[in-house]
């Protein structure tokens, strides 16, 4: 048994800010577990720029924003096990991990998740039609032009519009391949509007909302695809079908994030978000086990879950060396246009401002956020634009946690 103070899964871009977080916080035991045989997790194969604006005030690409907390931990003299996975995590905080060295079992004072996530695959969509190569999850094909040098087509039609599609639309444009459409089965693009403007519309991409990918064509490669229009129930509009003659296909339909260990230990789930329910702290429903990132909640800027990592680092040094806040918590709920409110509760004796994380439900124009407790109006806050590929944030002031008195409510309305 290796017996150690802060134990995380996942050495990617949230494992990372975490274990320093909890290291500066005064705890110098930490160990960081990784599959792959580096730290950065995705952040490894997204050669394109635009990472830390917000956190780093520079913009940076990928492999560069994880080298930046890659030096912080080997300044730190973190602990860190590559190749090995966890396979395993127990409510009383036994990890058991595998490597080339056979079965490894930790045995912490906390254990911060922090797994990412995955993509969903065709196997999720049932799109009918034969089953020939040239279909790609888009981060698969990012993973093969990036780290492996291989060109994955020359004809392409991508299937989902969030940031994921939108910058492999770009990556394949820039590699010479001809990107023939988008296909988005939203009225709306799940990604950021600097994503469509950047990676679409300045290279005359057409991206093709209410529509979706109906047929799949080819033997042994992919030869072309049926696509159309679909109506308020997400039904293909037979009318409106239209082949498209291409080699590859891309699907960017989606990212579940990676909790089947956080389900072992029998941590309460979130159905919208598909990840744990937490305090503000990133602290779980088990005492001691906290988790941050994408396997928390799908991020759309890597900058966030850096900040969402740093809060489950050092409230797990807090735990360890029990100072973290404990007591009655109230619960967060999302009202009117709100999708979710992430943290799912919070302390009201908490010493720090408490900032919640929400999407929205569907694109809205000028909208004003409420946060209210009963009839008491704890924040608000006024944005001219809000879409769901874009999270929100809206801080509540220390100085409003008096006036707390039953859950907390996040909704908003046109104005
Ligand atoms: C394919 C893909 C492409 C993306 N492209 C972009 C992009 O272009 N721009 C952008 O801003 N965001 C992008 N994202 C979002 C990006 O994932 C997040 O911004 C960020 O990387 C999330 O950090 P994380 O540490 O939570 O997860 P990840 O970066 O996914 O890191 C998780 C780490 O945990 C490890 N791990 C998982 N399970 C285990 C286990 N059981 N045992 C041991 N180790 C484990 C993995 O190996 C990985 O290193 C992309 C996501 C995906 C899936």
């Amino acid at each position: 048994m290796i017996e150690c103070d802060i134990l995380v899964v996942g050495g990617g871009p949230a494992g990372m800010a975490a274990a320093v977080a909890a290291y500066d916080s005064g705890v110098k035991d930490v160990i960081i577990l990784d599959r792959e045989p580096e730290l950065g997790g995705i952040l490894r194969q997204c050669i394109h720029n635009g990472f830390g604006l917000h956190k780093l005030g520079a913009e940076l690409t990928g492999p560069e924003y994880a080298a930046v907390y890659k030096d912080m931990v080997t300044e730190r003299g973190i602990k860190v096990y590559y190749e090995t996975m966890a396979l395993d995590v127990t409510n009383d905080k036994i990890v058991t991990a595998t490597n080339r060295n056979g079965i490894l079992n930790f045995k912490a004072k906390a254990v911060i998740l922090a797994m990412g996530c995955r993509e969903r695959s065709r196997g999720a969509l049932n799109i009918s039609g034969s089953r020939p190569a040239g279909i790609y999850s888009a981060g698969a094909a990012q993973k093969l032009m990036n780290c492996e040098g291989y060109s994955v087509g020359k004809k392409v039609v991508i299937l989902g519009s969030g940031d994921i599609g939108l910058i492999m639309a770009r990556r394949m444009s820039l590699e010479g391949a001809k990107v023939e459409a988008v296909c988005e089965l939203m009225s709306y693009s799940g990604g950021l509007t600097r994503n469509i403007v950047q990676c679409l519309e300045d290279f005359g991409i057409p991206l093709y909302l209410s529509t979706t990918v109906a047929e799949i064509h080819g033997d042994k490669r992919l030869e072309g695809v049926t696509i159309a229009q679909v109506d308020e129930n997400r039904r293909v509009i037979e009318e409106t079908k239209r082949y498209i003659e291409c080699d590859t296909l891309l699907l960017s339909v989606g990212l579940i994030p990676e909790n089947e260990l956080t389900k072992m230990a029998g941590i309460e789930m979130s159905a919208v978000t598909s990840g744990a329910l937490v305090d503000e702290n990133r602290q779980t429903e088990v005492d001691g086990i906290f988790a941050c990132g994408n396997v928390l909640q799908v991020h759309d800027l890597v900058d966030y879950v850096s900040d969402e990592a740093e809060i489950a680092g050092n409230a797990a040094a807090k735990f360890v060396n029990g100072t973290l806040e404990k007591g009655e918590t109230v619960n967060t709920t999302a009202g009117n246009g709100v999708r979710y409110v992430l943290p799912q509760r919070v302390h009201k004796t908490s010493k720090e401002d408490i900032a919640l994380f929400m999407r929205v439900t569907e694109p809205f124009g000028k909208v004003r956020f409420t946060v209210k407790s009963g009839e008491e109006v704890l924040a608000t806050a006024v944005r001219l634009k809000v879409a769901p590929g874009e999270m929100e944030k809206i801080l509540i002031k220390k100085e409003k946690f008096e006036l707390i008195n039953g859950d907390i409510i996040v909704s908003l309305e046109e104005i």
